[in-house]
């Protein structure tokens, strides 16, 4: 309660400085509220703020659900692989269940993808991090062969570069490619 107006300043403050026009993964969708996605819209949101920014009053204690010294944020330098992974979960999304997950492609060819989601068939690869998928221009055709070989195995190869998830547009469009996939 005592913050309550700093949280509505800095709510407004990301809603508004969002390079989006309606909501994006970086201001009000997350994995959890995509039934919602079509009805959220962060200037609707602006006016509930800012005509709610004052007269906030308790009705009830709210216990809390999560433990407040386990946050997978440790504040240090991380890799894109965790970085990946931790942006993914604060979107909302379920973690996938494997990491470093090989494929067999038949033969004694393999693919090692970064993340996948088993039950969906869904491989993530996070360019530059992958030996057997990408990341070595000279790879190029094998990799599109791989690709293709895992298409035909029932598996969605997601790929998204390490640069990739630095840019907000990018990993937004990322996150709803994923969505779409492991629905
Ligand atoms: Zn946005």
């Amino acid at each position: 309660m005592e913050y309550w107006e700093d949280i509505i300043d800095r709510a407004v403050d990301i809603l508004t400085t969002c390079e989006c026009e309606v909501a994006c993964y970086g201001c009000l969708l997350s994995y959890s509220n995509q039934h919602y996605h079509d009805l959220l819209d962060k200037n609707r949101a602006v006016e509930f703020f800012r005509a709610n920014r004052s007269g906030f009053v308790v009705s009830g204690e709210i216990p809390a659900v999560i433990d407040s010294s386990s946050s997978h944020l440790t504040g240090q330098e991380s890799s894109a692989e965790e970085r990946f992974l931790s942006m993914l979960v604060e979107s909302g999304f379920p973690p996938p269940d494997s990491n470093q997950y090989k494929i067999n492609l038949g033969g004694s060819s393999y693919t090692v993808a970064d993340y996948a989601y088993t039950d969906a068939k869904v491989a993530i690869y996070i360019d530059g991090l992958s030996k057997n998928l990408h990341g070595d221009p000279a790879n190029k055709v094998r990799d599109r062969r791989l690709r293709a070989v895992l298409a035909e195995k029932g598996w969605k190869p997601l790929v998204i570069s390490a640069q990739g998830l630095k840019d907000a547009e990018q990993f937004n469009a990322f996150l709803e490619t994923i969505r779409a996939a492991i629905e």
